[in-house]
């Protein structure tokens, strides 16, 4: 399984969700993981550098938002 490069620098993956915790290990598992080619955040930083990423930009903003959904229905 291939993983994000920027997996050690970028702010989203090394953040910690504490009032969403499954939503994080999911959005790792799934994006950073297996298909960080399609991450926003990803994409700046391939062209730009990890440290022109916005700090609050979400990886993928429909994959989060069903995310959040989900994942606050197991708490
Ligand atoms: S959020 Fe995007 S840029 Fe950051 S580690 Fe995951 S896939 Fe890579």
């Amino acid at each position: 399984m291939e993983t994000c490069e920027f997996c050690d620098t970028c702010y989203f993956f090394k953040e910690e969700f504490q009032d969403n915790p499954h939503t994080k290990e999911y959005l790792c598992n799934t994006l950073c993981n297996e298909h960080f080619i399609t991450c926003a955040r990803y994409k700046i930083a391939m062209s730009n550098g990890i440290d022109d990423v916005p700090r609050d930009l979400l990886p993928d903003p429909l994959t989060c938002l069903k995310c959040f959904a989900k994942c606050n229905s197991w708490n």
